[in-house]
């Protein structure tokens, strides 16, 4: 592992929200196109970021909050 790569793994959290200042995130950016391992890495933690924010936006599905109140009734 290449210490670009450890500044990738320290950085991506920061880099993913936007957080990361402009020179660090060309850093990071300049690094994964010459790294196929931390492409591949900062693709799924921007997944993984993605899906925790839609689930904390989204509203449970009616069905799923009325099996729930049922689960409740029957307690
Ligand atoms: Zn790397």
């Amino acid at each position: 592992m290449s210490p670009e790569c450890i500044f990738v793994l320290d950085h991506y959290n920061d880099y993913i929200s936007g957080e990361l200042l402009p020179e660090n995130a060309t850093r990071v950016e300049n690094h994964i196109r010459s790294c196929p391992n931390c492409e591949e890495f900062l693709g799924r933690a921007f997944k993984i970021h993605g899906r925790t924010v839609g689930l904390l936006r989204t509203p449970a599905p009616l069905s799923l909050r009325n099996s729930i109140s049922n689960l409740f009734d029957e307690a």
